[in-house]
């Protein structure tokens, strides 16, 4: 469906928890937060009603996020359900790593077409201060054998400066580190700039513009990859010897919103138009209404439909005092 600013809405976030096994510094707030009570969280059933009707709408893809996708129950069985709707291409998951190698043969199995792992740092120290898990074996672990796979893998990293966090004496930190794992297996490693929404405004976004240069500067011979990677807004490069590319999504300094293709469905069924206002609306009233049948589907597709006629042009991310959205990215699903 077109929104409209003429852009293609064909790509759905779906969060199935606002649970963690993680506490990232810039996505949850240091004293903790309240868990939504189960419920309030859509059940399985419920998601995949609003998938079906996004797929008549016209999304063709959907990316599993949380808090984090894979500490909720049926996550996988979920997934496998998403691949048969009829108009569903690909089904695609967003997670920390620290269960991915528990569920890898259950998230193939189920058809997953993509996964991604958010991964900081390869610094143990650096990891476990950010995420207050001594948990980077593990996640390294479970990335190399996804990667091991025939799935495409990504690892998404913000990019914020982290010298302040170093202990004294500690090895520096470099970006380089996390470039890596693009060398040494088929990994995309992609550079998200820190947007201003929850704790994230605490972590000011660095530019992608200098990381490039530096990154011109350590590979002589970087070009620009054409190739498509996926769905996203990310900017790809290719260093020569590397199996991975790198890429940058910058939401901030590149401001992408006149390709933007999403919209975001929370875990309490709220569906979001745009990340930065809280425009959008609430579908649980309507999932757990009195219609149901073919009556219920078209009421939750005007409504969807309606939302997304009405989709905001572009984020606020520049004018702090104009952003609405006041939920942390842990609610929202990044
Ligand atoms: N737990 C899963 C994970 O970490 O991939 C899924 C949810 S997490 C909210 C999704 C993504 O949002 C992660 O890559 C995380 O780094 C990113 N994120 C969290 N807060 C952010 C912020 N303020 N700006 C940009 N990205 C953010
Ligand atoms: Fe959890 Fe993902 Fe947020 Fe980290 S970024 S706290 S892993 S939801």
């Amino acid at each position: 469906m077109k929104d409209p600013w003429g852009r293609i809405i064909d790509y759905m976030r779906i969060s199935i928890t606002d649970r963690c096994n993680l506490r990232c510094r810039y996505c949850m707030p240091e004293e903790g937060v309240d868990w939504i009570p189960m419920r309030e969280i859509l059940t399985l059933e419920e998601i995949l009603e609003v998938a079906s009707c996004g797929a008549d709408l016209g999304i063709r893809h959907i990316k599993i996020t949380g808090g984090e996708p894979l500490v909720r129950k049926g996550c996988c069985h979920l997934i496998r359900e998403l691949k048969q709707i009829p108009g569903i291409e690909k089904v695609t998951i967003t997670t920390n790593g620290i269960l991915l190698g528990q569920y890898l043969k259950e998230l193939t199995a189920a058809g997953i077409d993509g996964i991604n792992v958010s991964l900081d740092t390869t610094d143990r120290c650096l990891f476990k201060k950010i995420t207050g898990t001594d948990g980077l074996e593990t996640v390294l672990e479970s990335l190399r054998a996804a990667a091991a796979l025939a799935v495409p893998v990504k690892v998404n990293a913000v990019s914020v400066d982290w010298s302040r966090w170093l202990e004294d004496g500690q090895k520096g930190i470099d970006w380089k580190d996390l470039l890596e794992l693009a060398r040494t297996d088929p990994i995309d490693v992609r550079f998200i700039e820190m947007m201003p929404i929850g704790s994230g405004r605490d972590f000011p976004a660095i530019s992608h513009e200098r990381l490039l240069e530096e990154l011109k500067a350590c590979y002589p011979g970087v070009q620009k990859d054409e190739r498509v990677h996926g769905f996203g807004p990310a900017v790809y490069h290719r260093i020569c010897g590397f199996q991975g590319s790198v890429g940058f999504i910058s939401a901030i300094h590149g401001k992408f919103c006149d390709s933007c293709n999403r919209v975001r469905l929370t875990s309490q069924g709220y569906l979001k138009t745009c990340l930065c206002y809280e425009d959008g609306v609430d579908l649980r009233p309507l999932l757990r209404g009195e219609l149901s049948g073919p009556e219920k589907k078209a009421k939750l597709k005007r409504a969807m439909g309606q939302a997304i006629a009405e989709k905001p042009m572009a984020h606020c991310f520049d004018e702090l005092d104009s952003i609405t959205e006041m939920k942390g990215m842990s609610r929202i699903g990044g």
